[in-house]
Formats: structure tokens, C-alpha cells, sequence
């Protein structure tokens, strides 16, 4: 989930034009502004595109220049290659045409990976003859071809069964049955065929409920509306209501939980309204405002939403809230369900919709006093549920399955299901090389990231349509679970994992942490496999891990995790009595005395728990609170600007260096420059963006210094929002670049609470706490002799290990200048 903390990509300031996220009055562009900003997005894509056909372009020469090596070994045509193969083949199956289609003894029962193990990847130079199309793909790969050249459809669709249900993957029925619809209409709903978007859109699940919907809606002012992901609630309901005439009263507005849903579903409904995305459909989301005067669907994260209570409390402008992906339960989306459920109690004309992907939506209707609940009815095709227990990382079992299927499977796209960025870009770095690897002999396979940090025109391409026989391969994170819909997935490879933001009032510390899915979550996962015909769902773990290690569902967020945004928000908007809050599911009394704790300890409430003067400030930032506290901070030590800058570049997470397997030393080079006498993470990271700045902001100068060009834009941008805000706040933007002590007491006044101390090599203790840390192996400082003593830390990962990120060292003796009262019961 990455509303409250996720960081808009925006494209905008490359012209610098800043379109600003204002509190009060919305900044609107002017026309030459958004032509400008559009030519540009059009550029840019241009030259991206341009550059993928470059890469394939070099990919193919590799290929043949590979290819060439081979065949020359080889001393046969690769027609003769085939024969031979195909003849070996058979002979070693028993039989081919007619016969029996049966796997060597090598290829039955032991899983996938042993078998590729089993059949080696030896030099292709020194083996002569046949061996060289011995490991597992070069098999698979023939046999397929085999299949598709010689044998009739049927004969094809039983070996597919053979090789996927026998071999590798262990079956364990259909856990989701279809549902059938009556033929009618399921022909009144097959919107795969859609020719344009005027009758897709009639095609859509919730079209044949439409009026019913209307009705509703207008009956009762509460409806909660439970639908499949894909039937049409997000895209359609706030469409039926403008069109029904609720726009005239004031906006719709419809939150969602995840930023890349709110673009890219604004995006669509523009295009289903015919208007310009911006004008009268919009959307905001954190430190990007694309809505204008005009605006009335707005589609706005939760978070930002939250922001909207608390500069017009009564949200007098709006007639109807629309809280979609209610079952995420997001922390923001379950304070906004008791924000507005006292707004409806005041606002008679207001009207509320809470949409919800899963079917638990009782829960929902008895929070709001027994709303009723309008369910559409889905369309349901089975999916056939396969499990293979993981042999190896996780990661090469997710390639090894996905390219099963691209060999072995009928057509129909494959969506992947990944923890986060980092697991995407390996997975699809290890499958591009697998394609560049077979080249031309394996169909074209597409490949698509999918993870929140991606950039706007990245995210659009994975609805782009493919070429007829190319098959396309979603690598996605639980975004893709209910808040995306992407046509003609068939194929679902289900990673069990996802990851999961985790607080631990005890030892009161947040941390992200790769954890199983719950039971909800992965039948959501694999029914995204049958939405346009019967589909298949591999899952990575056994099927006794999904029965007995699985939870039923999600714990929500607000019980899981630091809640000392939400709590500051809620003071922010004149909330004290949290005792008495109407809390779907409360948030332990732990973590929330704690949560009040360290606002205190950070300045942001007095000893009566009212906010102060800082608070307010605070309150301002779109940032986690130790961030804003040590914005705030900076100035008092004369380089608000630096720290800024450091602010920005830690909100774009940990994207702003890139090490590609073949030039690692290079790249890790260019990043000891800016570590260059172990100053730490936080300023290496203001280096580079000075130094970026220097160039004039040059794309080139990020390609020679192994940094993420877009990363570094983003980064600019919030950078320029923050400095917007910090101006609005009356701090005075002073700077001091060369006093590198005074930049980390700004970040330790923020930080005081992620300080470690040394143990013992290389391990560390956090100084209020309990757990045992290390230094992240990427970081600057975790090769650093001999060990700092003391380091401030960013934040905390969970993988493996646990691993403080961004880390620098700094003096015991600041902690006592800067946050003597945490830390005195500790003396
Ligand atoms: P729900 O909210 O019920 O999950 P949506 O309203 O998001 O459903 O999606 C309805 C349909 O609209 C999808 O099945 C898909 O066909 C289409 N759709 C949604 N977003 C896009 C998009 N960005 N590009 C193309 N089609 C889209
Ligand atoms: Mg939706």
C-alpha cells in the first residue's frame, strides 16, 4: 500500500512547470502549459519506445552471433538440428506421432528446477552433437515446437494437459468453481470481444444493474456495493451517477488506496467520457494535482483525502464519496470510514458508497447502521489451482514457471504475482535473458512491470494490446489483486508473498516485511486467472501451507502498523477523544500510546497531548513525521535546503542507483564517489543531486553515474513541492552545504528514535530497543572500517535479516543535545 508514503512520478517539472498540490486554492495550467506537458510525455515515450527497438535490435545480434557459434559447433542446419532433436526425442519418450506422448524418466516426478539441474547447462562449445539442446528449456522448447508443427489441436491440448498436470505441478482440483451465467447473458457480457469502448462498457457486469444502482443510491444514502474485480465498479459507478445528474450539486469523488490505480483509472474514464484527463474527470494524489475548476470525478488516493478533511472538514463542495477498495483497509481508508460516516450524519445530501472487491461486506454494512448491500453478480470462469512446492529461490521458480507455460500453454497472457520493485526488476532482468537466449525459437513473450514507484507511462503500456502470437507477462505486486483490471490474463503464478508494512509497539519500530498472503488474498490472486475463459493458478507453496500457515484474511493495516501519521492527522483535525472514535477495528491502545509518545518526544504535542505550534507544521507535510520534524529542524541549523533535498531523495525509496549484472564494479565505482570519505547514505544522496544539478539536470550525466534518470526526476519534483511548502510554512530556506555535522543533527532531530549502536562486528542494537540490526549490505557504510559506533538510521527492512537502510554515523553526544528527554530514562 503506498498512499500515504508512495511518491508521485511526474512528469511536469521538466518544463518547470510546477502543477502544485495547494491546500486551499487549486493551481490550475494554463492550456499552453498542458500542451507543452503533453508533448513532452509523448516525447519521452517516443524515445523510450525507441530505445526498447534498439534493445531488441542488439538483442536479435546477439542472438545470431550466438546463434552462428552454435550452429558451427553443431555442423548441422538448424533444420537438420530440429530432425535430429525431434528423432532423439521421440525415441527417448517411446513413440512419437500416434504414440503414447510420455515424459523421459528424468523429466516425472521430482519438480522442474532438479531436472534443469539434473540435465546441466554445459558449455555449448564443448559438447558436440545433440547434448547441446540438453537442458530443460532446450527440451521444452523442442518438444513444443514439435507439438505446434506436427500434430492436430486436439492431440495438443492433451499434451498440454500431460506436461502441466503430471510432471512438474501437483494438482489440487478446482478450488474456484465457474459460476455460470444463463447463455444470454453470458453474451450480454462478453466484453472480451468489445469492438469500442461505448459497448464495452455495456458489456460490463454492473451495466445490466444500472438502473437498480440509481435507484438505490437514491433511496438510501449509505449503499455498499460488492462486485468482482473487473465488473465495473471503479470506472462505471461515478460515470452512472454524473450522468444521473449528481455532479450538479457538487464533485464525486472516489478514493482509492493505491496512487497507480488513481492515475491510471482517471486516465480510462477520461477516455470513456471523451474529455481531457484533468478537466472534467481528474485525479490527485500525493504531491501531483491533476483536477481543475471544472472537475467532477475526482479520482484521489485515500491519504489524500485525508488531507481534503482537513482543509474543508464538511467537504461542502462534494455530493458524493465513493470509498473504493474498501476491503484493503487501509489505515487511511478506515479513518475516512468514520470521517464520513459523521459527515452523513450532518449532511443529509451527501451520499456514500463503500465498494468492495470481496464478498465479507457485512461487516461494512453493520458499521454503517445497516447499510444495504447491492451485489453484482460476477462472471466467473474456473480456475484450475496447480501447486509446486518450491525447490529453489523463489524468484527462479516464478521465471521457470512462467516460461512453462509460455511453452507448454495454450495462449492467453500470464500475470505474475512479486513481493515488490526489486523482485520485478530480477524476475524480469532473468527473463529477458531467457528471451534474448532462445530468441525467434520461443514465441515473442511480452513483459510488463507492475509496482507502485513505476513510472505513469510505464504503468499505461501494460494495457497496450500485443501482436497475435506474442503472449504477454505481467510482473506485478498486489496492486494487481483488485485495484487493476488487465484483459486476457489466463495464466496466474501466485509467489504467496507480499509485503507488508509491520509495527511492533514493543520494541516500537516500523519495518516493511516480505510476509504470506492471507487465504482472502490468494484466492483474489487466482481468480484473476478465469475473467475471460477458464484459467489455470500456480501457486508457489504447497497446498497444506495454504490450508494451515495462511490467515483467512488480512489483518488491517491499522492494527499492523505505525500509526503516528494517522494519529498527528487526526489532530490535525481537532480529533482528541480517540478513546470514543468510531474505529471499524481500534488500533491497540499500545501502539497508540506510543504513537502519542513520540509526537510528543518530537515536539508535535505539549504535555496536555494538544498540538503545538510544531505539530501544525508537521500536520503540513505530506511526510512520515520524523521527516517533517527534521525539515522543520533544519533550519534552526542553517541548511534547509540540503536537508530538503535529503528529504526528497529519500522519498524516491532505494531507486536511485542501478548496478546491471555485466558492469557492477563500474556502477559500484561510480557510487563511491559520492560515499567518498564515508560520509554516509544521507549525504552521498544530496551529493549526487547536487552534482545532477551541476550538470543542468543531464539525462547523460545519470546514464555514466549508474543513477535512475526518472528516480532522480521524481525526486526533483517532490523536492520542489516540499520547498513550496516549506515557504508557505515561513521557514527560511538557508543553506550550508559543506557543514556536514549540521546536516546530520537536522536528521537526527527527526531521527533521534533510529539510533544504533554497536555490538560486536558488524551487528548493531537500536538504542530504545531490542532487536539485533545490521547495516543493508547496498548501503555505503556496511563496509566501512572499522564499524561506526553510532548510526542513524532511515528506516528499518526485513528480508532475511533485519537491515537498517540509509544509514550515517553519527555522535553520542548530539543525542544528548538533541533529544535528551527520549533518551533520559535510558542514562
Ligand atoms: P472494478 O472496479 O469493478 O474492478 P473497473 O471499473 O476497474 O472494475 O474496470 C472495469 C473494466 O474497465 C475492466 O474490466 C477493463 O476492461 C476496463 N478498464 C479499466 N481500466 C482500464 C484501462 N486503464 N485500460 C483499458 N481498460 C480498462
Ligand atoms: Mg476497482
Amino acid at each position: 500500500h503506498d498512499s500515504g508514503t508512495g511518491v508521485a512520478y511526474s512528469s511536469n517539472s521538466a518544463t518547470g512547470v510546477v502543477v502544485g498540490e495547494d491546500n486551499n486554492k487549486k493551481k490550475r495550467m494554463d492550456t499552453d502549459d498542458r500542451e507543452v506537458i503533453r508533448a513532452l510525455r509523448k516525447k519521452s515515450r517516443q524515445e523510450y519506445l525507441k530505445k526498447r527497438e534498439k534493445e531488441k535490435l542488439q538483442q536479435l545480434d546477439d542472438w545470431i552471433e550466438h546463434e552462428e557459434f552454435l550452429i558451427e559447433g553443431l555442423e548441422l542446419s538448424e533444420e537438420e538440428r530440429f530432425l535430429e532433436a525431434n528423432k532423439k526425442f521421440s525415441e527417448s519418450v517411446g513413440g512419437s506421432d500416434g504414440g503414447e506422448y510420455r515424459f523421459p524418466e528424468a523429466y516425472d516426478g521430482d519438480g522442474l528446477i532438479d531436472q534443469r539441474r539434473r540435465f546441466g547447462a554445459a558449455s555449448k562449445r564443448d559438447t558436440g552433437g545433440f547434448e547441446k539442446l540438453e537442458s530443460w528449456d532446450d527440451h521444452q522448447l523442442q518438444k513444443a515446437t514439435v507439438k505446434f508443427g506436427s500434430k492436430n489441436r486436439k492431440r495438443e491440448a492433451d499434451d498440454y494437459q500431460l506436461l502441466f498436470d503430471d510432471s512438474l505441478y501437483k494438482v489440487e482440483g478446482q478450488l474456484l468453481p465457474g459460476k455460470s451465467l444463463d447463455d444470454e447473458n453470458t453474451q450480454k457480457l462478453d466484453y472480451v470481444s468489445k469492438k469500442h469502448i461505448g459497448d464495452g462498457r455495456k458489456r460490463l457486469p454492473i451495466y445490466q444493474l444500472k438502473d437498480k444502482v440509481l435507484q438505490m443510491i437514491h433511496d438510501n444514502q449509505v449503499l455498499v456495493i460488492v462486485g468482482e474485480t473487473g465488473s465495473g465498479k471503479t470506472t462505471q459507478l461515478p460515470q452512472y451517477l454524473h450522468e444521473a445528474g449528481y455532479t450538479k450539486q457538487g464533485k464525486i469523488i472516489c478514493t482509492q488506496p493505491r496512487r497507480v490505480a488513481a492515475m491510471s483509472v482517471a486516465a480510462r474514464v477520461a477516455v470513456e467520457m471523451g474529455v481531457k484527463l484533468g478537466h472534467e474527470v481528474g485525479y490527485k494524489i500525493r504531491f501531483e494535482d491533476c483536477t481543475s475548476e471544472k472537475t467532477v470525478v475526482e479520482y484521489m488516493t485515500d491519504g489524500m483525502l485525508l488531507r481534503e478533511f482537513s482543509s474543508q472538514p464538511d467537504l461542502k463542495n462534494c455530493s458524493v464519496i465513493m470509498v473504493d477498495e474498501a476491503h484493503e483497509r487501509t489505515v487511511s481508508t478506515d479513518i475516512i470510514f468514520s470521517l464520513v460516516k459523521d459527515l452523513a450524519r450532518q449532511r443529509s445530501d451527501l451520499k456514500l458508497l463503500i465498494s468492495s472487491a470481496t464478498l465479507d461486506a457485512e461487516k461494512f454494512s453493520d458499521y454503517f447502521d445497516c447499510a444495504p448491500i447491492l451485489e453484482i453478480p460476477g462472471r466467473q470462469y474456473p480456475v484450475d489451482i496447480l501447486y509446486k512446492q518450491p525447490v529453489d529461490e523463489i524468484l527462479e521458480e516464478a521465471v521457470a514457471a512462467t516460461l512453462h507455460i509460455h511453452v507448454t500453454q495454450q495462449p492467453g497472457d500470464i500475470l505474475v504475482f512479486l513481493t515488490g520493485q526489486e523482485d520485478i526488476e530480477t524476475v524480469e532482468e532473468m527473463l529477458r535473458e531467457k528471451v534474448k537466449h532462445y530468441g525467434s525459437k520461443m514465441g515473442e513473450l511480452i513483459i510488463h512491470p507492475l509496482f507502485a514507484n513505476l513510472p505513469t507511462e510505464l504503468q499505461a503500456r501494460i494495457f497496450d494490446p500485443i501482436p497475435e502470437k506474442a503472449r504477454k507477462v505481467i510482473l506485478a505486486t498486489n496492486i494487481a489483486e483488485t485495484s487493476l483490471t488487465i484483459e486476457g490474463i489466463r495464466y496466474v503464478i501466485d509467489s504467496g508473498l507480499c509485503k507488508l508494512s509491520s509495527y511492533s509497539p514493543r520494541t516500537d519500530m516500523g519495518s516493511l516485511q516480505v510476509t504470506d498472503i492471507s487465504k482472502a488474498s490468494a484466492m483474489q490472486r487466482a481468480g484473476r486467472a478465469g475473467r475471460t475463459g477458464p484459467g489455470k493458478c500456480i501457486r508457489l507453496y504447497a497446498p497444506d501451507h495454504f490450508q494451515n500457515q495462511m490467515e483467512d484474511n488480512c489483518v488491517p493495516e491499522i492494527q499492523r502498523s505505525d500509526i503516528v501519521s494517522v494519529v498527528l492527522t487526526l489532530k490535525a483535525l481537532g480529533i482528541n477523544d480517540f478513546k470514543n472514535f468510531d474505529f471499524m477495528d481500534p488500533p491497540s491502545d499500545e501502539s497508540m500510546i506510543k504513537a502519542l509518545e513520540l509526537l510528543y518526544a518530537l515536539g508535535a504535542l505539549n504535555s496536555k497531548g494538544d498540538l503545538t505550534r510544531i505539530g501544525k507544521l508537521m500536520a503540513e507535510f505530506p511526510l512520515d513525521p520524523k521527516l517533517s520534524r527534521m525539515l522543520i529542524a533544519a533550519e534552526k541549523y542553517g541548511c534547509a535546503e540540503e536537508v530538503t533535498t535529503i528529504a526528497a531523495m529519500l522519498s524516491v525509496d532505494n531507486a536511485i542507483f542501478y548496478s546491471p549484472k555485466n558492469l557492477q564494479a563500474m556502477a559500484e565505482n561510480a557510487k563511491k564517489r559520492f560515499e567518498d570519505g564515508d560520509v554516509g547514505d544521507h549525504i552521498a544522496l544530496l551529493r549526487v543531486y547536487n552534482s545532477w544539478k551541476e550538470t543542468d539536470f543531464s539525462s547523460g550525466w545519470c546514464r555514466e553515474n549508474f543513477i535512475q534518470a526518472r528516480s532522480m526526476k521524481r525526486a526533483r519534483d517532490v523536492r520542489d513541492q516540499l520547498m513550496n511548502l516549506m515557504e508557505k510554512a515561513g521557514i527560511e530556506l538557508n543553506s550550508n552545504p559543506n557543514d556536514l555535522d549540521a546536516i546530520k543533527k537536522a536528521i537526527m532531530s527527526g531521527f533521534f528514535p533510529h539510533i544504533g549502536i554497536l555490538q560486536g562486528s558488524g551487528s548493531y542494537r537500536i538504542l530504545k530497543g531490542l532487536q539485533n540490526v545490521q547495516i543493508h549490505p547496498k548501503s555505503g557504510m556496511a563496509k566501512v572500517q572499522p564499524n561506526p559506533r553510532w548510526v542513524v538510521f532511515h528506516e528499518l527492512v526485513l528480508t532475511r535479516k533485519e537491515y537498517m537502510r540509509q544509514v550515517s554515523e553519527v555522535k553520542p553526544k548530539w543525542l544528548l543535545e538533541i533529544a535528551p528527554h527520549y533518551y533520559e530514562r535510558k542514562e
